[in-house]
């Protein structure tokens, strides 16, 4: 029998030689995964003998993180914002670049406002600001019933009440109850990445999360431009737009809010220092 510390060191071993990037740190979630136990659990007892059947049962999750499933496809949860959510293949997997978005949302929302979260894939932008802020209106919508599904069980889990509706932008909402009612703050991390550079991506993004989450038309812009287009009718003047965008997008999405009529542009940066997130104002 071997013991929790020699199985992690062998499942680091496969991992790293595969070239996964985080092969110990791996290797070790997904020991915690099997056990259900912390990561102190794990440094406390590393010489515990563990049993046969579930060493197997290691060894198999390892080969299947081996052939880049993403790490979050095998224990079904990411942490963001502190709370717990539920992924799987059909929604992105929250990252904590978009912990900036949801933050820079915190600051303008007030009691009690309408909030529109467009594309909103697992839920977590959403939820997370329902879940910080008082008394706020959320409405989470997905062109991905699959999606919804998921974003509905984190809502639950995460003890938040958000209507969420499934079609594409803003058909969704029409024909629902919430059809030509008004938002005071619209925000998205729409699909955004340029075609010809999603063959590029890591194999766990590029062969296991959704495309459609990811793939933003030629110039990566497609989708601000149409969530821009329907400000007009759904966001009430003086609401707050507030976008996603990758690291070179700070200037092109600026660019396109501010010729749409918006005040108050600016690109702000993650915690990485690269730029990560536009916001607006609609004029009065
Ligand atoms: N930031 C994501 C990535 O890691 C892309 C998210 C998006 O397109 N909205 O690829």
């Amino acid at each position: 029998m071997k013991s929790i510390n020699e199985l992690r060191h062998m499942g680091s071993m496969i991992l790293r030689e595969a070239g996964i990037a985080d092969a110990d740190i791996d290797a070790s979630l997904i020991m915690q995964y099997l056990l259900g136990v912390d990561k102190d659990h794990i440094l406390a007892h590393g010489t515990d003998e563990v049993g046969e059947a579930e060493a197997e049962e290691y060894l198999k999750l390892i080969d299947v993180r081996k052939s880049h499933v993403p790490l979050q496809h095998i224990t079904g949860h990411q942490e963001f914002m502190g709370l717990d959510f539920t992924v799987n293949e059909h929604v992105l997997i929250p990252r904590q670049d978009t912990e900036c978005l949801v933050e820079e949302a915190m600051i303008v929302t007030e009691d009690k406002m309408r909030v529109l979260d467009m594309c909103t894939g697992s839920g977590c932008i959403l939820i997370s600001l329902l879940r910080y802020k008082n008394d706020l209106e959320g409405v989470g919508t997905d062109i991905s019933k699959e999606a919804l599904k998921v974003a509905a069980e984190n809502a639950k889990r995460n003890k938040v009440s958000a209507l969420f509706l499934e079609g594409d932008l803003y058909g969704a909402l029409e024909g629902s109850s919430e059809s030509g009612k008004r938002f005071d703050i619209i925000v998205s991390n729409p699909p955004y990445i340029r075609s010809s550079v999603i063959g590029t991506l890591m194999e766990e993004v590029r062969d296991h999360e959704p495309l459609k989450a990811l793939d933003g038309g030629e110039d990566g812009l497609d989708l601000y431009r149409r969530i821009m287009e329907g400000t007009d009718e759904y966001l009430i003047p003086g609401g707050r737009i507030l976008f996603e965008i990758g690291y070179d997008q700070g200037q092109a999405v600026s660019d396109l809010l501010k010729e749409k009529g918006f005040a108050d542009v600016e690109v702000v940066r993650d915690l990485a220092g690269l730029d990560r997130v536009v916001k607006g104002r609609k004029r009065i």
